[in-house]
């Protein structure tokens, strides 16, 4: 069996989930798992909806209202106004859920609050996908994929309990495909677990490519698909660089390193189920799909021919100092990573010096003022919020040169295949 995965530039309205239609027609006769990600941009709104929530900032019941509005429009145009179709009772049960959680206070925990309305996307989109598959003569059986993926309770992040997920795969999802005839397909969401005591969490923004290398792990999938909307892994975001070259083939080893460092074609957990079993990466364009795309595999051959770039922006540099002229000694760092790892803040880089420990991180309007706060409490911080972080891989001077250009470095770290830097424009 194969798993593709649809992200939300494939969903992203009726004619993106035709074409989806048009991709499992002709691109595989084997039994298949179908992983979706909630519909273009609707994990932003949820998020904007659980903050309206649990934070009073917004009005939650306009945002919701907008929300299912921008779903009936896609679902009219895949059903054809046909409001009795089931689809539209399956997605209003989904829409009416969220609302039912607004009758009460929101928890205190702002992560569990955020999981189980963030989560809800996927659902949705799974719902339409399914039926409108169904419609159109692709048999398929939709499936809850918090059934499957158990996780601890990182809200957020959660983290895979892969015992117990291959349990729950061998009990609720493998029978399905055993002594089939014809090809079966299961579809299912993106993005999402559940605890062992069945709240749902989430594994990260972008974490449906996640899902898909999961499931392709707990299923033995003979290959992964993830259908985008660009020609493969190229080196470098062709959103941000028209020079883009895509890869034909990369190896596990340096879809970890790019994705790692931000290269966000790829989810950075995504390779490691997958090398781990030996199962293949197809990273494929929805838009071409007849192309070859890349493939992502074990052999590291062809890996340093170009150099490839990656920029991150919307990122703080802040530099964490004693008060008191102190150097930074071990204890300092343990208890300033400890700030940062009791508030799930991910550093991209750090350097440190006698007086000061300097980190990059996301610029995060949900955890920065706690993170502040927490810091400030032992050390003098400093920060500056308009950096950008580059990361070349296999550098030469040539692409150091082109890429700084015009910019002032803060920070500089190389090692042998990989060249940081934190930038600012030149004032
Ligand atoms: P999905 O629809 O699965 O959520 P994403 O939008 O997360 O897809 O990922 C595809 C996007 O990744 C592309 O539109 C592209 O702008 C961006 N991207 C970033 N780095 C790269 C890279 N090295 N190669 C290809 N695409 C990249
Ligand atoms: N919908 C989720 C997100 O936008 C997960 C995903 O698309 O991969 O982060
Ligand atoms: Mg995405």
């Amino acid at each position: 069996m194969k798993v593709f995965k649809f992200g939300g530039a494939s969903v992203r309205d009726a004619a993106g989930i035709r074409n989806v239609a048009t991709i499992l027609r002709r691109f595989s006769s084997e039994n298949l798992a179908v992983v979706v990600s909630a519909m273009g941009k609707t994990t932003n709104a949820l998020e904007d909806l659980t903050r309206a929530y649990a934070k009073g900032k917004g009005d939650k019941d306009a945002i919701l209202a907008k929300i299912h509005e921008d779903h009936i429009k896609e679902m009219d145009d895949l059903f054809e106004n046909n409001r009795n179709h089931p689809v539209y009772a399956a997605v209003a049960e989904v829409f009416s859920g969220i609302q039912k959680r607004f009758d009460v206070t929101a928890s205190a925990n702002y992560d569990l609050v955020y999981d189980q309305i963030v989560s809800q996307g996927e659902f949705i989109s799974s719902v339409i996908v399914s039926h409108y598959m169904n419609a159109q003569g692709i048999e398929n059986t939709w499936y809850d994929a918090r059934t499957i993926i158990r996780t601890d309770s990182t809200f957020r992040e959660g983290k895979v309990d892969w015992d117990a997920s291959q349990k729950l795969a061998n009990q609720h999802l493998i029978p399905f495909y055993i002594g089939s005839v014809g090809r079966k397909i299961a579809i299912t969401q993106g993005f999402l677990g559940s605890t062992s005591i069945g709240l749902t969490t989430t594994l990260g923004r972008e974490g449906s490519d996640y899902t898909a290398a999961i499931l392709a792990y707990l299923l033995d999938a003979k290959d992964v698909t993830i259908w985008k909307d660009v020609a493969g892994v190229m080196n470098a975001d062709p959103r941000k660089y028209d020079k883009a070259v895509k890869f034909d083939r990369i190896s596990f080893r340096e879809a970890i390193e790019l994705s790692y460092y931000g290269a966000s074609v790829i989810h950075p957990k995504t390779i490691k189920p997958l090398q781990n079993k030996g199962i293949p990466l197809y990273v494929k364009s929805f838009l071409q799909p007849e192309e070859k795309g890349t493939i992502i595999q074990a052999s590291e051959e062809y890996d340093h021919l170009i150099p490839s770039f990656i920029f991150k922006s919307n990122q703080v540099l802040i530099s964490v100092l004693p008060r008191d002229f102190s150097f930074i000694v071990e204890e300092n760092l343990r208890e300033i990573f400890d700030v940062f790892a009791s508030l799930g803040v991910r550093v991209h880089l750090m350097q440190n010096s006698a007086l000061s420990f300097s980190v990059c991180i996301d610029h995060n309007e949900d955890k920065f003022p706690d993170l502040l706060k927490r810091l400030q409490e032992n050390y003098k911080v400093k920060y500056n919020e308009t950096v950008e972080l580059i990361t070349i891989r296999h550098y030469d001077q040539a692409t150091i040169d082109m890429l700084t250009n015009a910019k002032e470095i803060l920070v500089e770290q190389k090692s042998r295949h990989t060249a940081r830097f934190i930038v600012r424009p030149k004032l």
